[in-house]
């Protein structure tokens, strides 16, 4: 019956989310009636001469057009839709009463003040913003004050009265549903934009889920569980390109293969728990002891690979037993008493010949072999295996 939605909660949303245009809206429409309003003062010249009728209406117009240019400045700053409802419904009742008091000042005019209340009833209803609850007892307050204005005090006979009844019952009838039609309207459109506004967010939240799961199945995919080294594939394709820019600039390369020794022994004496708590350590000392541009990776089980972009092979060497040093200070000697960690290191590095990854992968392992058939815990160079020094 008044367009409204039926839960509270929703309806205070509707309002809350039209109040900034309804306040505009208001405002311009009270400042336009304020206007028409003190213009008529010139009919009022016009039919009544300067008589006290005349000083009485202009002071009535007067207080109406204050009212109607003050409210139109407080419902602009502070008519929040939602929670002053009444604000809004307050020139409806200032404007009936003025409309009703120019009967027994203009008497003979009715007929002039029928048409202007046909447009007031139709402004009431579709210019002025406002509710349509308000809308009815604030029109039905000014059709039956107007008819009973007109009757006792203007004498307007009882037929005509009627007639005018008539004519004011269909133009509020249009009016009731032309607003109620507005309102539904326009809270179907609300509805509509708050569902697109759910599935928006939705959407997004959407998004960002399957974001992070990328995120996160690149990071599996990428990443090591256990040690957050590099995965090997992501080794291969890093250490690749690093390999590649390398023979672009004519630049050193050098690469480690790093073998923990007897590290089967650890699993078999402190349980495979000490087991991947060493080659986290051994891990971690990598991170810390080579440079952020070097890229480290698990090749296998207990094995990790390391490329050295910018590096020769002797400098590699002492990165190697730098990197040797530091795993066998690590301190673990609690956990597993009489075990000295210790790890063998094969390099392979760049030299004239054109190799591939694979290549001085390859080369890195056989030295690393030699290192563990030589007595592990040691550093082997492959140019030196093969007589480069
Ligand atoms: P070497 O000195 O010749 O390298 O001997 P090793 O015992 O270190 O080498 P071997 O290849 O015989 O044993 C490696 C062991 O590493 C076997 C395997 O069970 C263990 N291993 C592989 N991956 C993991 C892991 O993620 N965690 C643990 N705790 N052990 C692992
Ligand atoms: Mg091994
Ligand atoms: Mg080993």
């Amino acid at each position: 019956m008044t367009g409204q939605f039926h839960e509270p909660r929703v309806e205070a949303m509707y309002r809350r989310d039209i109040a900034p245009r309804v306040r505009r809206d208001s405002s311009v429409a009270l400042c336009v009636v304020a206007l028409i309003i003190g213009m008529l003062a010139i009919s009022d010249y016009h039919y009544t001469g300067v008589t006290t009728e005349f000083y009485l209406l202009l002071t009535m117009r007067l207080v109406v057009v204050v009212s109607c240019l003050a409210l139109a400045f407080l419902i602009g700053r502070f008519g929040n839709y939602h929670n002053k409802a009444w604000l809004h419904t307050l020139p409806l009742w200032i404007l009936a009463t003025a409309i009703i008091l120019i009967v027994p000042l203009r008497p003979d005019t009715i007929p002039t003040q029928v048409t202007a209340m046909v447009v007031a009833n139709m402004a009431f209803y579709l210019l002025i913003p406002n509710l349509l609850p308000a809308v009815i007892i604030a029109s039905l307050y000014l059709n039956l004050g107007f008819l009973a204005a007109a009757v006792l005090v203007a004498e307007v006979p009882p037929v005509i009265a009627l007639r005018i009844m008539l004519l004011l019952i269909m133009t509020n009838a249009v009016g009731y549903f032309a607003l109620l039609r507005l309102e539904r309207l326009q809270r179907k459109q609300f509805a509509l934009l708050q569902e697109e506004r759910i599935q928006n967010r939705q959407l997004v939240e959407e998004i960002a889920h399957r974001k992070s799961l990328e995120a996160q199945l690149r990071q599996f995919a990428e990443q090591d569980g256990l040690t957050g080294l590099d995965a090997r594939r992501h080794f291969m394709a890093r250490a690749e390109t690093l390999l590649r820019r390398a023979r672009l600039e004519k630049t050193p390369f050098s690469l480690f293969m790093i073998d923990v020794d007897h590290f089967k022994a650890i699993n078999d004496n402190w349980g495979h728990r000490q087991g991947d708590a060493v080659l986290t350590a051994i891990a971690e000392t990598c991170k810390r002891s080579l440079r952020p541009q070097d890229v480290i990776g698990r090749f296998g089980g207990e094995e990790f690979i390391v490329a050295l972009p910018d590096t020769y092979p002797k400098d590699a060497r002492v990165v190697a037993e730098r990197l040797q040093q530091k795993v066998s200070e690590l301190p673990v000697s609690e956990a597993m008493p009489n075990h000295r960690l210790t790890v063998t290191i094969g390099i392979a590095a760049v030299g004239d010949e054109d190799v591939d990854l694979t290549d001085l992968i390859q080369q890195a392992d056989q030295a690393l072999y030699l290192g563990k058939h030589g007595g592990r815990n040691r550093v082997v160079l492959s140019h030196e295996v093969k007589g480069e020094v």
